[in-house]
């Protein structure tokens, strides 16, 4: 798909000529990934974090947040429950915390694959490529690192480097590659200053980086972070401001279906917490073929408020499974089974199969 048809699909309001681009991702979704729905349990299991990223609640300048920092046996206990849940993949989710050294979370991934048979998906942020290595080896499967922007400029303005740094997330997202990891990414929708032509700009980079996963919400305002303060105060919205709408998600979750059409996609909390009723059905009728109940100790998920108003944090594991197959079931989509590794990374490492096979 070329730019300028991106950007047809992106300001498109007729809702005849929508449904249109809903029913091309969702075939696009039955015919590469299948209707079996890929559940991930997320373990959110520190909030600490060295960084200052202007959207996030968790940013390191935020002193109203209680920290903590899950132990090992902790982490433990989630993935025995990912286990009985029967969850193919557990995903160990964190702030910026380098007092999580790069041994300790490989004894966790080591534990964790010695144990079970779950796929391990890291999304710790920013970290060394030796850090990430000794992750691999000890069996981390993937990584999740979103770019967030492709817009230089806006990035810098949200996501400033450590001092003395330059945040490259894209060069990362290339030794992750190189190291073997399945890669995702993705970026927020609607974040002050971003216009269309950034959203086109983004779903091209994914085709380009050729990602196995890829997250998508929308922009939701923190009221204690520069950014949110911004954004909540009304400032002055250009022409060309993309809203942080729950349309405007679909339409990228639906074109990025389409440009990656054998990826990984969720249908991300963040999109359920702008609407509650049916949110995650509509992002799995419009392209996504995930979902990530949340497996964080209850106690814990509150204090992990990267955005405000997130959904489910009072409920336990067992009641967030619950709910996800009820909403699977109105939509007639069944569970998947086993890991549910990226179709499309699947070919990468196997081309001589593939070929084989056809
Ligand atoms: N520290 C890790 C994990 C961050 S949380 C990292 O930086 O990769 C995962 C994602 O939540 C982020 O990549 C960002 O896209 C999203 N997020 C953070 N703050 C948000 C906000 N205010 N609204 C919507 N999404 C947000």
């Amino acid at each position: 798909m070329d730019k300028a048809t991106i950007l047809r699909w992106l300001r498109e309001t007729d809702a005849a000529r929508l449904e249109e681009l809903w029913q091309r991702a969702d075939a696009t979704r039955r015919a590469e990934v299948g209707d079996a729905v890929q559940l991930r349990g997320l373990v959110e299991f520190s909030n600490v974090c060295v960084r200052q990223c202007t959207y996030c609640g968790l940013r390191a300048g935020n002193r109203g947040v209680t920290r903590y920092t899950m132990t090992a046996d902790e982490i433990m206990g989630c993935a025995r429950e990912a286990v009985r849940l029967g969850f193919g993949t557990v995903v160990l989710q964190s702030g910026e915390n380098p007092s999580c050294t790069a041994a300790w979370l490989a004894g966790v991934i080591r534990s964790i694959k010695a144990e079970t048979s779950l796929a391990v998906t890291l999304s710790v942020g920013e970290r060394d490529r030796a850090e990430l290595a000794a992750w691999r080896t000890a069996g981390a499967d993937r990584y999740l690192l979103r770019f967030e922007t492709s817009n230089r400029q806006l990035y810098d303005r949200i996501h400033p480097g450590l001092p003395g740094q330059f945040s490259d997330r894209l060069a990362i997202l290339r030794q992750l590659r190189d190291l073997g990891y399945e890669v995702g990414s993705g970026v927020m929708v609607g974040l002050p200053g971003q216009t269309y032509d950034d959203l086109a700009e983004d779903l091209l980079w994914f085709g380009r980086l050729g990602l196995d996963m890829i997250g998508i919400g929308p922009y939701i305002p923190h009221p204690d972070t520069p950014l949110g303060q911004e954004a909540l105060g009304g400032a002055a919205a250009g022409a060309e401001q993309v809203p942080a709408s729950e349309l405007m998600t679909y339409k990228m979750v639906a074109l990025a279906r389409l440009m990656c059409p054998g990826a990984n996609l969720p249908s991300t909390t963040a999109l359920a917490t702008l609407n509650k009723a049916s949110g995650r059905e509509l992002g799995l009728s419009r392209g996504a073929n995930i979902l990530m109940p949340n497996l964080t100790p209850t106690r814990y998920r509150a204090a992990y408020e990267i955005y405000p108003s997130k959904v489910c944090i009072t409920e336990t594991a067992e009641i967030c499974h619950g709910c996800m197959m009820r909403r699977l079931q109105s939509i007639h989509r069944s569970v998947g089974t086993g890991r549910g590794d990226a179709p499309a990374y699947h070919r990468r490492q196997h081309p001589v199969n593939e070929r084989t096979a056809s």
